[in-house]
């Protein structure tokens, strides 16, 4: 396995449930460090409706099926003692401006054509619901489907349950993975070590594209800045809310422990690391103006991940057309949500030699019209 984000120890897990011998090569900071991995930047939005846009329905679909495995996922997870934070307080969508309240008006309409379950709200439903919102919010959509896990705690529980299962985690930084026969037979590391393998797994997340691979697999690094408040003894969020505030959007999803996470940023900068002051401020200034009160929240931690792009923001799942190398990569903005169901549509194409029908559409043979990143496309 190549990459121990969550793909990697969530794929690892399964097929050591099935009993394979699996070693993870975890990248090159021990695992679980912060780094910029997406597993731990996240925010653990479970959101395939919210996430969703007018085109990218096949995605939508993907993404509605992943939801429905969690509930299952989560107690097979506490079956191991381990616990993913999960939450099953809806989300709230609301629009400040005219301008948003049309947007947000516009995507319900959109959810009413394609059998998304929603709520509209006025300003005071809305309100009486999340006391905590600006009384500028203007309107307000009630999406029940969408909900939420803690990334971190998802990710140690996903470690713990592979570790249990007898799956090796060790550092390393994949440089190639190397074949025989067009066949893939292993990974070289940058230390030239050579780590050989009947099956390899490229779940490197947004490295998933630097890697020197025998097959050319799209990915790119989508930075995300995003920012953690912490509540305090202060009066907390229930639901998610996810705002269109004057044009832009942002996210606040509350955790169990008082923590809301506030995000993010969609920027196409390479691997660029730094917190900007434009990044920091505009999230706090957002934030501020959907739920007033987080101006008063202690402000914990400012911090950039990368999410794994691919052309048409879809993932990359099961056969690489090289023999021996699969893929689970590419997941971008739903990587926590999809967890599940990659998990289990990877390891049926390993084990029973066939890729489920849900993952069918998202091999890396489909056609694929590049489309922008959701922030970028709108004004
Ligand atoms: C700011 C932000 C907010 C997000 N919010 C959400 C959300 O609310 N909901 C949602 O569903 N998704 C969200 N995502 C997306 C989601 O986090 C990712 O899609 C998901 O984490 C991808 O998982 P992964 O395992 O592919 O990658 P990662 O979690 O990034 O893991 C990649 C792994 O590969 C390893 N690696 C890197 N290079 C190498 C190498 N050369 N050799 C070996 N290993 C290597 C890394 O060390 C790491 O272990 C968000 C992402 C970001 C950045």
């Amino acid at each position: 396995m190549i990459g121990g984000g969550l793909m990697g120890a969530a794929i690892a897990w399964r097929l050591a449930q099935r009993g394979r011998e699996v070693t993870v090569v975890t990248g090159p900071g021990p695992i679980e460090a912060p780094g910029a991995t997406a597993a731990w930047a996240s925010a653990g939005m479970l959101a395939p409706v919210t996430e969703t846009n007018f085109t990218e329905t096949g995605l939508l679909d993907l993404n509605l099926d992943s939801l429905r495995r969690w509930p299952r996922f989560v107690d097979e997870l506490a079956d191991t003692g381990a616990d993913p934070g999960y939450r099953t307080d809806s989300t709230l969508s609301v629009a400040q401006s005219p301008d948003d309240a049309a947007r947000l008006s516009d995507f319900a309409d959109f959810c009413d054509d394609h059998d998304l379950t929603t709520k509209r709200l006025t300003s005071r439903e809305a309100r009486r619901l999340e006391p905590l919102l600006s009384p500028r919010v203007r309107s307000a959509l009630l999406v029940e489907a969408d909900v939420s896990c803690d990334n971190r705690m998802l990710w140690s529980a996903l470690i713990h349950a592979a570790t249990t299962a007898g799956v090796r985690f060790t550092p390393g930084e994949v440089e190639a993975v190397t074949t025989d026969d067009d066949r893939a037979t292993g990974v070289r590391l940058r230390t030239a070590e050579q780590v050989t393998a009947d099956h390899i797994v490229l779940a490197a997340g947004a490295w998933s594209g630097s890697i020197d691979l025998p097959v050319e697999v799209p990915v790119r690094p989508v930075k995300g800045q995003i920012l953690r408040l912490h509540a305090g003894t202060l009066p907390r969020l229930t639901h998610t809310v996810r705002a269109f505030s004057h044009g832009q959007e942002v996210y606040l999803v509350p955790r169990h422990h008082g923590e809301v996470v506030v995000g993010a940023s969609v920027e196409e900068m390479g691997f660029d690391t730094r917190v900007t002051g434009e990044g920091a401020w505009s999230l706090l200034r957002d934030a501020r103006q959907v739920m007033p009160l987080t101006a008063e929240y202690t402000l914990n931690e400012f911090s950039v991940g990368f999410r794994p792009g691919t052309p048409d923001n879809s993932p990359f799942l099961g056969p690489s057309g090289v023999p021996g190398l699969t893929l689970a990569c590419g997941h971008h903005r739903n990587g926590v949500l999809l967890v599940p169901l990659t998990a289990d549509a990877v390891v049926e194409h390993i084990t029973d030699g066939r890729l489920p029908d849900c993952a069918a559409p998202f091999t890396l043979a489909r056609p694929m019209t590049a489309r922008k990143p959701r922030r970028e496309e709108e004004p």
